[in-house]
């Protein structure tokens, strides 16, 4: 038998998500981001639940050539543009949109031999200070890429630096539409964050085209300040594991490397198959939330590579073979947002979906 652990990619949730965000902005158009793997989920595994994006954006050529084999013959945008001259021939093969963020990508632009017209997303440099044409230099680039045969239309892009935090996007916003003033085309603005927060209310963050990654994905940007429940998305990766062990405790008795756990009073400890090689944050505390059949209980001692241990003072009933949520779904219609478990470990939901380990058998599920 394999060993007891697996994850489920909900692709139902992932469409729900996904229509959560065409709400958030109606008459946007929307790009489902699916770099890092569709955050770990899987391109192939996600696309079943994203069919009905306007696009899909990524970062990664190869990722492209990946959707494009399930036979997507609707815009695909590289977020990060190409990185080589030579991706150029990739691009108009594959009719791939592509981000200029730099100079030298219009050189490449302007020598490269196509048949087909390219579309491109001009980016702006709104404030983050990691990609974009800065302001001064924006319009100027603007023109030059006007002036290309090579090139069909140019959206105007930005990417915020703090559309989930206390700061954020106005200031960010007003750069944009400054440095873009009078300038045709579409534009794209919003993440996930400014999706959900602004995008209602604010044309300007709306755009053209909406761009979320980590709501579609089950995550709510701002947490702690909202959670899922609050924005109305559901988990879309589950991490699930059975209890191989129990151990019984006396009071006084340790758990695990480096005796960090010590028992207060008599304690039953479940041993679950799960453990940072599978991706779960060796960081995560005693306290950190799991659920054994369902049922909220704590994480206990320190997290091992292929064991965690787990306080069943609440699950009395829970045996060898108990169910262990990680995070996502569990039975009962139970749920442990991936968030919990990520603030508990002193992260963020997209890094423990992005980090769920290779050895992890994992496949789609539609419901449940
Ligand atoms: C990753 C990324 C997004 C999506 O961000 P989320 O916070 O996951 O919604 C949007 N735009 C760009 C340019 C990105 O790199």
């Amino acid at each position: 038998m394999p060993r007891p652990i697996e994850a489920l990619i909900h692709t139902d949730a992932l469409a729900h998500n996904l229509a959560r965000a065409r709400r958030a902005a109606p008459d946007a158009k929307v790009w489902a981001v699916v770099k890092a793997n569709a955050y770990g989920h899987g391109i192939e595994r996600a696309y079943a639940g994203l069919q009905g994006a306007d696009g899909f954006a990524m970062l990664d050529i190869a990722e492209a050539e990946r959707v494009r084999a399930l036979d997507w013959r609707g815009p695909i945008l590289l977020l990060e543009g190409c990185f080589d001259a030579r991706d150029l021939e990739i691009c108009s093969r594959l009719h791939l949109w592509h981000t200029i963020h730099r100079e030298e990508q219009i050189d490449w632009l302007a020598a490269h031999k196509t048949q087909h017209q390219h579309q491109v997303f001009l980016k702006l440099n709104s404030g983050m200070n990691r990609l974009g044409f800065s302001a001064a230099a924006f319009r100027a680039a603007w023109l030059r890429l006007s002036g290309l045969t090579q090139v069909d239309s140019i959206t105007l892009m930005t990417h915020y630096s703090d559309a989930d935090g206390a700061r954020g996007v106005q200031q960010a916003t007003a750069a944009f539409e400054e440095a873009t003033r009078d300038l045709p085309g579409e534009r794209s603005l919003a993440n996930s964050a400014a999706t959900l927060r602004f995008a209602g209310e604010s044309a300007s963050v709306r755009g053209d085209w909406v761009r979320p990654g980590i709501m579609v994905y089950g995550s709510a940007p701002d947490y702690p300040a909202h959670d899922i429940a609050h924005w109305d998305l559901q988990p879309t990766m589950t991490l699930q594991a059975e209890i191989i062990s129990i151990q019984e405790l006396q009071a006084g008795a340790t758990v695990g490397y480096g005796s960090t756990f010590t028992a207060d009073r008599p304690m039953r400890i479940g041993v679950v198959a799960c453990g940072y090689a599978d991706g779960y944050p060796r960081l995560a505390p005693t306290g950190t939330p799991v659920l054994v059949d369902g049922v909220r209980a704590r994480m206990t001692g320190r997290v091992s590579m292929d064991m965690v241990t787990v306080d069943l003072s609440s699950v009395p009933d829970a045996k060898i073979g108990s169910m262990v949520t990680l995070w996502g779904r569990g039975p009962n219609g139970s749920v442990l947002p991936i968030d919990e478990v990520a603030h508990a470990a002193g992260t963020v939901g997209y890094e423990l979906m992005c980090a769920l380990a290779m050895r992890v058998p994992t496949r789609a599920v539609s419901s449940g």
